[in-house]
C-alpha cells in the first residue's frame, strides 16, 4: 500500500472526508452562506432596536450578526433583502395541539382516528410555521401522532416549526386527560389514563419508550372535557412527584395542565417544570412557583376566541365561561407578582396560524410590556424547553431561526400577527425574493 492508498484508507476509515479535501453534501451546505440584509434588528434580550444589520446563516445556523456596511458579500452567496423590515427570533409556543382541530362537536371527537390527527398535523404544521413560529411544544396527541410529525418535519417530508412532543397526556381515570362521553358499555379509555405511583411510572416509561421529548399530565380537571371540575384536583401529591421524579431521571421535563390553585400547588410542589393554563392561581401557588422557578404558560386568547366564534357542547361552555370570568385577573396578579411566563396559546382550541393574538392578549389586556410578552415567546420559552443554546435569540451559532414583520413590534405587538418573513434552521418559508450578487 503505497502513502496515497494509506491516506485514502484513513480518510475512509475516520469518515472525515473534509480533512482529505472532499466535501460531503452537508458540509457543502455549510460552505453557502445567505446574507439577510434586515433595515432593523430587535434584540429582545435588551429590547433594542439596531438599524442595518446583516444576519450571516451559514447552513442551519447564525454565523454572525453586525452592521451591514461591514459584511461583504462573497461569490456564491445568497441575498436576503429585507428592506426596512424588523427582524426578531422565531417566536415560539409552548402549548400547542398540532393534531388537533378547533371542532368539539361530541361525535366528531369519537370518531377522530390516528390516521386523521396525523393528518391535520401536517396541515398545521405549516399553518404555524408560517405564521412565524418556528418552534413548538406539543403538549397532547393520540396515537404518538406527534412523534410522527416531529420526525417527518425533521426529516424534511413535510414543513413545520421545530417540534418537542409529548405523546398522550397522561391523567387519572375520569380525569381531563381521559374520554369521558360514552357510557360503561362501550370500554372507552384514553391512551394516557394511569392510576397509582407503578401505573403512572409504567405511562411515563412507555411514553419515552415511543418517542415523547416531554412528559405532560393532567394535574386538575378541564374545560373541554365531559363530567370534570377544573378546580379541583385530579392527580395526588405522590402520584405527580413520581412522574416528574422518573421524568426527570430519565431526562425529560413535566408540563403540568392546572387550572385549580390545590393543583397547581401540589404539581409545583412535586417539582414539574410548568404549570400549564394556571386559572385558578392563588397566593400560595404563586409563592411556590416563585421559589421553585417554576414556568406559567397562561392560554389567554382561547378565551377570547371561544367566545366570540365557539360552538361548545353545553357542558363545556358552561366551565369556558366559568374559567374565563376570573382567569386574566388571576394570571395578571402571577405575573406582577414575578412568577416566569412562557408563551402559550392551546392552538387547536381555536384555529392553528393565528398563535400570535396571545401577545396581544399579555400586552392589551392583562399589562404585560411588549417585551416582556415577546420575551415568554422567545427567551423564556426556549429556556422552559432547555433549547436555549438553539434558539430564542439572534446568536452566532444558534439555529437561524428569524421573523420579520412591517413595524417595530414594540410599538404594536400586533404587528406579529402578520409575519412577512419565516426563516427556520437557515431554510425560508415566507418572504421576499431572493437575490444573488
Ligand atoms: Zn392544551
Amino acid at each position: 500500500m503505497n502513502l496515497m492508498q494509506r491516506l485514502a484508507l484513513v480518510c475512509l476509515v475516520l469518515a472525515a472526508a473534509a480533512q482529505c479535501g472532499v466535501l460531503s453534501p452537508a458540509q457543502q451546505a455549510r460552505k453557502t452562506r445567505t446574507l439577510v440584509r434586515a433595515g432593523h434588528v430587535l434584540d429582545v434580550k435588551t429590547g433594542k432596536v439596531a438599524d442595518a444589520q446583516t444576519i450571516v446563516v451559514a447552513g442551519d445556523s447564525i454565523q454572525s450578526i453586525g452592521p451591514t456596511a461591514s459584511v461583504q458579500a462573497q461569490p456564491g452567496d445568497t441575498i436576503m433583502d429585507l428592506g426596512s423590515l424588523t427582524v426578531l427570533p422565531g417566536l415560539i409556543d409552548v402549548h400547542t395541539h398540532l393534531t388537533m382541530v378547533p371542532d368539539f362537536d361530541p361525535y366528531r371527537e369519537l370518531t377522530s382516528t390516528d390516521a386523521k390527527e396525523a393528518i391535520n398535523g401536517v396541515v398545521n404544521a405549516r399553518a404555524t410555521l408560517l405564521a412565524g413560529f418556528t418552534s413548538v411544544r406539543n403538549v397532547g396527541a393520540g396515537g404518538y401522532t406527534d412523534v410522527d410529525l416531529r420526525d417527518a418535519i425533521n426529516s424534511g417530508q413535510i414543513e413545520g416549526p421545530h417540534m418537542m412532543v409529548s405523546g398522550p397526556a397522561i391523567g387519572i381515570t375520569g380525569g381531563h386527560c381521559d374520554e369521558n362521553l360514552l357510557p360503561v358499555q362501550y370500554h372507552l379509555v384514553g391512551d394516557g389514563v394511569a392510576d397509582g405511583i407503578a401505573a403512572v411510572q409504567q405511562k411515563v416509561r412507555q411514553n419515552i419508550k415511543y418517542g415523547a421529548d416531554l412528559i405532560k399530565i393532567c394535574a386538575t380537571g378541564g374545560v373541554l372535557s365531559k363530567g370534570d371540575d377544573p378546580q379541583a384536583s385530579q392527580y395526588t401529591l405522590e402520584e405527580m412527584q413520581a412522574i416528574v421524579a422518573d421524568a426527570h431521571r430519565l431526562g425529560r421535563k413535566v408540563a403540568a395542565h392546572a387550572h385549580g390553585a390545590q393543583g397547581i400547588l401540589w404539581a409545583t410542589e412535586a417539582g414539574v417544570d410548568s404549570i400549564e393554563h394556571g386559572s385558578y392561581i392563588d397566593d400560595a401557588s404563586i409563592a411556590a412557583m416563585k421559589k421553585r422557578g417554576t414556568y406559567l404558560v397562561p392560554t389567554l386568547y382561547l378565551e377570547d376566541w371561544q367566545i366570540e366564534n365557539g360552538h361548545l357542547p353545553a357542558f363545556y361552555h358552561q366551565k369556558m365561561v366559568s374559567v374565563s370570568a376570573v382567569a386574566k385577573g388571576n394570571i395578571k396578579r402571577a405575573i406582577e407578582a414575578g412568577v416566569k411566563v412562557a408563551l402559550g396559546t392551546d392552538a387547536a382550541v381555536y384555529p392553528h396560524g393565528l398563535n400570535a393574538h396571545e401577545l396581544d392578549v399579555y400586552v392589551n389586556q392583562i399589562g404585560m410590556t411588549p417585551i416582556a410578552a415577546i420575551q415568554a415567546a422567545t427567551i423564556n420559552a426556549a429556556d422552559l424547553m432547555g433549547w436555549s443554546a438553539k434558539t430564542g435569540t439572534l446568536e452566532a451559532g444558534k439555529w437561524a431561526d428569524m421573523i420579520a414583520v412591517e413595524k417595530n413590534p414594540l410599538e404594536d405587538v400586533r404587528v406579529l400577527e402578520d409575519v412577512k418573513f419565516v426563516m427556520k434552521a437557515g431554510v425560508i418559508y415566507k418572504g421576499a425574493e431572493k437575490k444573488t450578487p
